[in-house]
C-alpha cells in the first residue's frame, strides 16, 4: 500500500478546494509539477541525507496543508548490506534511513540512533558473540530483535519493513529491493568475506577484485518496487555508493528494466565531487570495478537512457563543471549545481534541483 506522503494518510481527502480548483484551471508544465509521484534508489547515510531533503523540498513544493505533502515518495533501499549477527538480522541501510527520515539518527556521528548507549554489545564482546570490531547499540539492537522476532513468526522482509516504518509518520513508502537475502560479498586475494566485514573491520583497505550477492540471479523485486517505478513521474538516484549501494539494488533482476521502462525521468546526483567521494570509500569500491573515482566516469556508468542506459539526467557539482560538455555530448544532459549536502537546507535544495531537472519542460 502506498502511504501519502506527510503520513497523515488523509492528504488526499483534505487538499484545500483551491489547490484542485488551480489544478483543473491552469495545469502548469504537466500532471507532475501538481504532485509527482517520485520514487528514490538509495543506500544508506548518504541516500537517507538526500532522501530527507527530497522530503523537505517536497513538502514545501506541494505542501497538503498539514505539513506533509501531495506528493507521493517512495524509497528503494538498498539490502545488500544486511547480515545475520548473534542470531539477528541486521539492514544497515534501510534501518539509516529509518532514522533517519523518523529525525532520531546520530547526526554528531554520521550513523545509528541519537543518545545511543552500548551495555548489550560491552556484554556480547564479554561473551565472545558476534564481532568484535561490530559495535551494535542497544537502541538498535532493538529494531534488530522486532524485525528478527517477526521474521521468525514468518513476515517477509518487506512486511517487517513496513511495520518498523508506521512507527513513525515518515512521510514516504519505505520498501526494500528484494526480500530475497543477497548479502554483498567482497572478493580479495584472502578470499571472499562479507562485505561489513570489508567495510567496517578493514576499512575497505584490503584490496578488492570485485563484489558479488550471491543468489542475486534468483531474486525478484519486493512488492511495490516495480509497480512504484511504473507509476512514478520522478526516479531520483541519490548520490549514494555507485557499486555497493545502487549496485546491488539495479543487479535485482527486472529493478533496471523498469527504471528503464519508467514513464518518469531519470535524474541522478553524483557521489563524487572534484574527484573525492565525500564521505566514506566508495573510491575503494569504484576502482575495484574498474571505474574511475570521477563524476563522469560514475554518470557515464549509469548511462543515458536514450542510449539504453537508466539516466535522463545527471547532476554534477559546481567543482566538477568542466565535465559538464563531455557528458552532454555523450548523451547524457548534465546539470551543475552545488551538491554538498552541508545540511537540511542544502540537502533539499540539492534534492530540489534533482526535481527541477526531472519536471522542467523537456524532450526526450
Ligand atoms: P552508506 O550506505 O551509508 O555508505 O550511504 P550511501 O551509499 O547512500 O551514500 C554514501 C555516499 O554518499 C558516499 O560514498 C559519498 O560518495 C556520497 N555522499 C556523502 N555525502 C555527500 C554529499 O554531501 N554530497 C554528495 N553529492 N554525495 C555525498
Ligand atoms: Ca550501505
Amino acid at each position: 500500500m502506498r502511504a501519502r506522503s506527510g503520513g497523515e494518510g488523509a492528504a488526499e481527502a483534505t487538499a484545500p478546494e483551491s489547490d484542485t480548483g488551480s489544478a483543473v484551471r491552469g495545469r502548469r508544465a504537466s500532471d507532475a509539477a501538481e504532485a509527482p509521484r517520485v520514487v528514490v534508489l538509495a543506500g544508506g547515510v548518504g541516500g537517507a541525507k538526500f532522501t530527507v531533503g527530497v522530503r523537505a523540498a517536497a513538502r514545501r513544493r506541494w505542501p497538503d496543508g498539514t505539513g506533509g505533502t501531495r506528493a507521493e515518495l517512495t524509497v528503494i533501499a538498498n539490502t545488500g548490506d544486511d547480515l545475520w549477527l548473534s542470531g539477528l538480522r541486521l539492514q544497515p541501510d534501510v534501518d539509516s534511513m529509518l532514522y533517519a527520515l523518523a529525525g532520531v539518527n546520530d547526526t554528531t556521528r554520521g550513523w545509528g540512533r541519537t543518545g545511543e548507549s552500548e551495555r548489550v554489545a560491552a556484554e556480547l564482546h564479554a561473551w565472545g558473540a558476534g564481532w568484535p570490531w561490530f559495535t551494535l547499540g542497544d537502541l538498535d539492537l532493538g529494531a534488530h530483535i522486532a524485525r528478527t522476532g517477526w521474521l521468525r513468526d514468518g513476515a517477509t522482509p518487506t512486511e517487517v519493513v513496513a511495520r518498523l516504518a508506521s512507527r513513525w509518520p515518515l512521510g514516504v513508502t519505505l520498501l526494500p529491493m528484494t526480500d530475497a537475502e543477497v548479502d554483498t560479498h567482497v572478493l580479495t586475494a584472502q578470499g571472499r568475506m562479507h562485505f561489513q566485514e570489508w567495510w567496517t573491520r578493514h576499512r575497505a583497505t584490503v584490496p578488492a577484485q570485485g563484489f558479488d550477492n550471491p543468489g542475486i540471479e534468483r531474486a525478484t523485486p519486493a512488492r511495490g518496487v516495480c509497480e512504484a517505478l511504473a507509476a512514478a513521474d520522478v526516479v531520483l538516484f541519490a548520490p549514494s555508493n555507485p557499486v555497493v549501494s545502487l549496485g546491488p539494488i539495479l543487479a535485482v533482476p527486472g529493478i533496471a528494466a523498469a527504471v528503464r521502462a519508467t514513464p518518469g525521468r531519470v535524474v541522478g546526483v553524483s557521489p563524487i565531487i572534484a574527484g573525492s567521494p565525500v564521505r566514506g570509500m566508495a573510491d575503494a569500491c569504484l576502482a575495484a570495478v574498474g571505474i574511475p573515482a570521477t563524476a563522469d566516469a560514475v554518470g557515464r556508468h549509469y548511462g543515458a537512457r536514450s542510449a539504453g542506459g537508466l539516466l535522463d539526467a545527471w547532476l554534477i557539482a559546481d567543482e566538477d563543471a568542466a565535465l559538464a560538455p563531455g557528458l552532454a555530448a555523450a548523451g547524457l544532459p548534465t546539470a551543475v549545481r552545488p551538491l554538498w549536502m552541508r545540511d537540511l537546507d542544502a540537502a533539499s535544495a540539492l534534492a530540489g534541483d534533482a526535481l527541477d531537472a526531472a519536471l522542467a519542460p523537456h524532450s526526450r
